[in-house]
């Protein structure tokens, strides 16, 4: 069995296909629906062509089942959700919002960090995985 990806809010899945899929919206207001690749690690993405959202540029995001924010409230631009793995072990993946950053972390319910991706000296201070 393949990974599930879930909305921490609504429990709905968010993944189809290779994609995960979440809404989002500029700060010009510009909205649509990017696509990130499943596979952690895997920076391939695309998005709907009315978002046209440019390297560096910060997005909100959002579950595309029930539409609550997936933005953690602090001020590095990171977003989670969930992922159950083959085992049904669950885990948190947090993602950079900064288009074009590409930073993961997977924490797993003993708070064990794994990181992917680049520039991670930002993020060494784990305090905000007990944020809600
Ligand atoms: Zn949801």
């Amino acid at each position: 069995m393949k990974a599930t990806y879930l909305c921490p809010h609504c429990r709905g899945a968010i993944n189809a296909g290779n994609n995960i899929i979440l809404s989002a919206k500029t700060k010009s207001k510009k909205v649509g629906l990017i696509l990130l690749h499943e596979e952690i690690g895997n920076y391939a993405s695309e998005q709907s062509s009315s978002l046209s959202v440019e390297e560096g540029e910060v997005v909100d995001l959002f579950c595309p089942v029930c539409h609550e924010s997936l933005n953690i409230p602090i001020k590095d631009a990171l977003a989670k959700y969930i992922r159950i793995d083959e085992n049904l072990k669950e885990s948190f993946i947090v993602i950079s919002r900064k288009y074009g950053e590409r930073i993961t972390f997977k924490v797993d319910e003993n708070k064990h960090i794994e990181s992917y991706g680049e520039k991670l000296s930002r993020y060494i201070d784990p305090d905000w995985f007990l944020l809600k």
